[in-house]
């Protein structure tokens, strides 16, 4: 029997004025940020979380820990790379990634590419294994208010051995 392995991942920041928007690794133009100890991109912590719990390795909170200086204010892309080989280290490929954001604003639509870009390049994989897609929350809740950003991830692996 092929072996797949299903995870899912979630994540919230809220966000607050003087930080920058980082999401899929890209800088993204608006007036406030994520705030986090790294540099609390809601968007690829998710997508950790998803292939964490497709693999057993936990989640983020216990590979990386916040309380560590050693990830203050860190790229996400890095851990990402990070679970990326612990994923190898375990025998297990990437399937695929759907990532979703939940943001009120801004538009997502002219990152979305560069951002599956750049989760693909970190974890050494083709740039088609990984979508992102955004979706409002037609203004209701902490999404839909403005007050932070929150994302869901799935993946999908295949254990090689
Ligand atoms: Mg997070």
């Amino acid at each position: 029997m092929t072996n797949l392995r299903i995870g899912h991942g979630y994540d919230v920041h809220r966000l607050a004025e003087g930080r920058k928007l980082i999401l899929g690794g890209v800088e993204v133009s608006w007036d406030r940020g994520l705030l986090g100890h790294s540099d609390a991109d809601v968007l690829v912590h998710a997508v950790m979380d998803a292939l964490t719990g497709a693999s057993r390795l936990g989640d983020i909170g216990k590979l990386f820990p916040d309380t560590d200086p050693a990830y203050a204010g860190i790229s996400s892309l890095k851990l990402l790379a990070e679970v990326g080989r612990l994923l190898a280290e375990r025998g297990f490929a990437v399937v695929n990634i759907d990532a979703t954001l939940l943001a009120q604003a801004p538009k997502i639509a002219p990152y979305r590419a560069r951002m599956a870009e750049n989760m693909a390049m970190a974890l050494g994989i083709e740039p088609e294994r990984v979508n992102v897609k955004a979706t409002t929350e037609e203004g209701l809740g902490f999404t839909g208010d403005g007050s932070g950003m929150a994302a869901h991830a799935v993946a999908l692996l295949e254990g090689l051995r």
